[in-house]
């Protein structure tokens, strides 16, 4: 990695960390939960702190060295795009290259059942702060990283592009957690392209389809292109994931342990849908019965 990537990557894991401890300690403010709760909750979620780096970091410096070697080789869609004197336009369409494809990777790991198992370790949290933002399984960890490498691979997407993103990405992920309401008025008008904390809240609503929508990184505009965008009042909204039961996933190990374990075979992806559309169209046969 060049001195320059290398002194952005400090900056941002600086960035990060200044950001959540600052959140979590404004939420006191306003909270919902005893302190001593919020301390549990977040030493729990933190431990995936630990293993992301071990694996994050790594591969990290693969993504960066794919993206130099794409910029040298002329590898990738954006290096074949017409030329485009503007950096700010280039960046522009790099970014929402990045952006689809996260929105991609997100509604895969929704879909497919293996990879859900392991998403929904981020999901199980049945209090959603500031410190879920880093409550990812390992095993998605490495996924997530590694289908970075093959974006940046194919899209071609420069470094200074990737590291600009990952900078508003790294913030928006954090805010769009926090247990803070931002003002109704702001959220509204945020929410026609941002993923706003509400929006993100409901991805985090324990049934069907909310679960299933809002999958957004940063822009909630492919979900509204897509069909996944759905809003849902705050006092409806029930965090976790209700065919997960609480205790199978309890601990750090648990958690981990999860995706491999018996209790996951009884809860596939397909079958949360089916489970779902019929509590979903049942109140409307009622209606037409009526
Ligand atoms: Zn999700
Ligand atoms: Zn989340």
């Amino acid at each position: 990695m060049n001195p320059a990537s290398s002194h952005s990557t400090n900056l941002q894991l600086l960035f990060f960390a200044v950001i959540m401890v600052a959140l979590w300690h404004s939420e006191m403010l306003f909270n919902e939960i005893p302190l001593k709760e919020k301390w549990k909750h977040a030493v729990l979620n933190l431990q995936f702190l630990l293993t992301a780096t071990f694996i994050q970091l790594p591969l990290s410096l693969a993504v960066i060295k794919v993206s130099a070697l794409a910029e040298i080789n002329s590898w990738g869609i954006y290096n074949h795009l017409p030329n485009i004197p503007s950096f700010w336009i280039k960046f522009l369409i790099g970014f929402l290259m990045l952006d689809f494809c996260e929105y991609a990777y997100h509604f895969v790991m929704h879909k497919i059942s293996f990879l859900w198992k392991m998403h929904l370790i981020h999901h199980t949290d049945k209090f959603v702060n500031v410190s879920t933002t880093v409550r990812e399984h390992p095993g998605e960890t490495f996924i997530r990283v590694s289908f970075m490498i093959v974006v940046v691979f194919v899209t071609g997407i420069p470094i200074e592009i990737l590291l600009i993103r990952q900078f508003i990405q790294s913030f928006s992920n954090v805010v769009s957690h926090t247990s803070m309401s931002l003002p109704k008025k702001l959220e509204k008008w945020l929410g026609y392209i941002l993923i706003t904390p509400s929006l993100h809240k409901v991805h985090h609503h324990d049934k069907m389809p909310y679960t299933d929508s809002n999958y957004g990184d940063i822009l909630c505009i492919w979900d509204r292109l897509f069909g996944t965008y759905r809003e849902l009042e705050l006092s409806k909204i029930n965090f976790g994931v209700d065919t997960v039961k609480d205790e199978h996933v309890a601990t750090f190990s648990k958690l981990v342990a999860y995706p491999f374990s018996k209790f996951s075979k009884k809860t596939p992806v397909n079958m949360v849908d089916q489970t779902t559309k019929v509590i979903v169209d049942l109140p409307k046969v009622l209606i037409v019965d009526l």
